[in-house]
């Protein structure tokens, strides 16, 4: 396929994709579902080789936010059945950590829900990155306390953390029907004051929210723009109890295709897949590995993964490895150009929790695709690990 190879070849030379060929990428048939996968894959390995970073959220202080991200189980009048508890305390947090890095994690992600952090809420975030960072020789720490004020970012990176994700989810023109108490622009804002810190920037995307491939497209656009380390790929787990319930819009085959747009118009950052990864490409997952050269292991925020023995199995079957904590694992292009030197990106955002870019020739917005297959069966409210009395999944 002509489009596949021009994708190719951008890929490896970091050019960016069209708008028009993103696009298509999403509009492939199932019958050239393959033939998209090992393309999107030859970008991936030629950049990451068959790495897999694997990563583990530890989530500092979960629900009760008084922000309305509709996605949100921890959202303002969410009646999500989660876990609700404040703040944990560092040697709690460091043990919830550890687990994580026992079980193959070089990169800790730390979690807390909130609009954004108060500058006690930093002091107290800069002493569990030390007491993590003193009992887990050599981890990455990234933090995502949502929106950030001045200042707090230069904090963040003098008490150690590495990275700082804050997700922009959606595209510009769709922001304000998820979210009504922030804007875009003010995740926006955050992105950049991470970088500017020199904290390496992790943004991502959540997608089956309704949007349109149009938006996707935007947003991962807007993404490349803001040049992060990393870029988690959320698909959305439509938690009972929350507005968006309902919207169950996703497939294994549009999950891979939207991983392998993001692919190439992000060739050589770190695409994770984030939450939703069991719920959405189930049996598929370890096709996604040749997309993403990166996932979260074992549980998410406020909901429960597979098991951590079960990601590693299916890396070691399908013929990846665990990235090990001595590996740099960005191109060197992109290590030795900031951020965080060694390592990249950051974390999956407040759990399931623009783009630039060339050409104006896209064809009119196109309708998300309506699936409607729910799956609630496949999705398990956290009740383990941080804020329990139960050991974690790692
Ligand atoms: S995504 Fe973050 S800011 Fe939004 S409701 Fe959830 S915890 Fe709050």
């Amino acid at each position: 396929m002509d489009l596949l190879n021009t994708l190719v070849d951008k890929g490896l030379r970091r050019e960016l994709p069209t708008r028009a060929e993103a696009l298509a990428v999403l509009a492939t048939s199932d019958d050239d579902l393959l033939d998209v996968v090992a393309a999107a894959g030859k970008v991936r390995r030629h950049w990451f080789g068959r790495r897999v970073k694997l990563n583990y959220l530890v989530n500092l202080k979960s629900g009760l936010c008084p922000e309305d991200c509709s996605y949100c189980s921890q959202r303002l009048g969410s009646k999500a059945d989660i876990l609700k508890y404040t703040w944990l305390k560092p040697d709690d947090a460091s043990k919830a950590a550890a687990a994580g890095v026992a079980g193959g994690a070089k990169r800790v992600c730390l979690v807390a829900s909130g609009r954004g952090p108060t500058d006690r809420d930093v002091d107290r975030v800069a002493g569990t990155i030390k007491a993590i960072k003193d009992q887990n020789e050599g981890v990455e720490v990234c933090a995502c306390l949502g929106l950030l004020s001045d200042g707090q970012a230069d904090r963040l990176r003098e008490a150690g953390a590495d990275a700082y994700n804050h997700n922009l989810n959606t595209s510009e023109s769709t922001y304000g029907d998820i979210t009504t108490t922030h804007t875009y622009a003010d995740r926006v804002d955050t992105v950049q004051k991470a970088h500017a810190a020199g904290l390496s920037a992790c943004s991502g995307l959540i997608a089956g929210m309704g949007e349109t491939d149009e938006d996707l497209v935007d947003v991962v656009f807007s993404l490349r723009d803001l040049d992060p380390d990393s870029v988690p790929v959320n698909f959305l787990i439509p938690m009972e109890g929350t507005p968006l319930a309902q919207e169950w819009h996703l497939t294994p085959q549009r999950c891979l295709r939207i991983l392998a747009m993001v692919r190439f118009v992000c060739p050589d950052v770190e695409v994770r897949i984030a939450g939703g990864r069991e719920v959405h490409l189930r049996t598929m997952q370890p096709l996604a590995l040749n997309l993403a050269n990166s996932i979260f292991l074992g549980d998410y925020l406020t909901s429960e993964g597979q098991a951590g023995h079960a990601d590693l199995e299916m890396i070691a079957d399908a013929g990846f490895e665990v990235e090990g904590a001595g590996e740099v694992t960005l191109p060197q292009h992109r290590a030795s150009a900031g951020g965080c030197g060694s390592h990249e990106e950051a974390c999956g955002g407040c759990d399931s929790h623009e783009g630039a870019g060339v050409c104006g020739s896209a064809p009119a917005a196109t309708p998300a695709p309506q699936v409607d297959e729910v799956r609630r069966d496949l999705v398990s409210v956290r009740r383990r690990g941080a804020g329990t009395d139960l050991a974690p999944n790692a």
